[in-house]
């Protein structure tokens, strides 16, 4: 386990581990949440990654799934493409989710987390039922495999993700709590949202954006800091509320830039670490 509130950033560790890790072993954070690497799921590919992250003495806090199709173009792309909602992928997508979760426990990690995608608003939605069901049949997957199952927020409110939690009642279902996309997809207030999802979070992204400007559009993701988020605010109370995990950066753009915004984040996070301690 890391040590509570450890910082880490989110990478990709394909095609080469060794090059990713420098990265990060360059920002100087202890912890990485990576994107499922498929090219490295086999024995070699796995000795490889294991070896690399011993010798940056980085840790691997959760193993992220995506699907193939996911496609986060605008809201209603997102709707039809993302997760475990589309019913026409469901079956193939809850497979990947095994393969992941196989992947993940050689690896030695015990923390899965994806986008299960537009959970409906309405629990009378036809559609509800049958996505109840695939989030229970991913929790148990992970469940065979020891690990825990973290929902991304933000592509529903606070108050749905709250419902859908209780409906699917798994005990290893988990919080990965992403302030920015509350925002960017115009769905609520990612401060006030910690009151009702508090007890679920065992997961964070520092990740900032700002409000959508027009309908059907997600918002844009900005450096941390300088979106609607309110960042140290919200990072503030979480750590009121009691969380200890770790807290990873999220910066979704690539090549020197990102490294410089996610120093900065780095720096901004560790001030509001200071102030909470004072
Ligand atoms: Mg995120």
């Amino acid at each position: 386990m890391p040590t509570p509130l450890a910082l880490g950033v989110i990478t990709s560790v394909q095609p080469d581990p060794n090059i990713s890790l420098a990265s990060v072993k360059s920002l100087g954070v202890p912890t990485i949440q990576i994107d499922y690497p498929g090219s490295l799921d086999n024995e070699s590919g796995i000795a490889v990654l294991r070896r690399a992250l011993a010798q940056a003495r980085v840790e691997v806090t959760s193993v992220v799934c995506g699907f193939a199709g996911d496609d986060y173009a605008d809201i209603e792309t997102v709707r039809r493409t993302i997760g475990l909602v589309p019913e026409a992928t469901r079956a193939e997508r809850l497979a990947h989710v095994e393969k992941v979760a196989a992947f993940t426990e050689r690896l030695g990690v015990t923390r899965l987390q994806t986008h299960v995608g537009h959970v409906p608003e309405d629990a009378t939605d036809p559609g509800y039922p049958g996505v109840v069901a695939a989030m229970r049949t991913a929790c148990d997957i992970a469940a065979s495999h020891s690990q825990v199952f973290a929902l991304e927020t933000g592509q529903e409110t606070a108050k749905t993700l709250q419902r859908f939690i209780n409906d699917v009642d798994s005990p290893n279902l988990r919080v990965n709590f992403d302030p920015a996309n509350m925002i960017l997809y115009g769905n609520d207030n990612p401060i006030q949202a910690l009151d009702l999802l508090m007890s679920f979070i065992d997961g964070v992204h520092c990740k900032d954006g700002k409000w959508p400007t027009e309908p059907g559009k997600l918002g844009c993701e900005t450096p941390l800091g300088e979106g609607d988020v309110d960042f140290a605010s919200w990072l503030e109370k979480l750590i009121v509320l009691g969380y200890q995990g770790p807290l990873t950066i999220e910066r979704e753009i690539h090549g020197e830039q990102q490294q410089k915004d996610i120093l900065k984040a780095i720096a901004l996070i560790e001030s509001v670490l200071a102030g909470v301690a004072a």
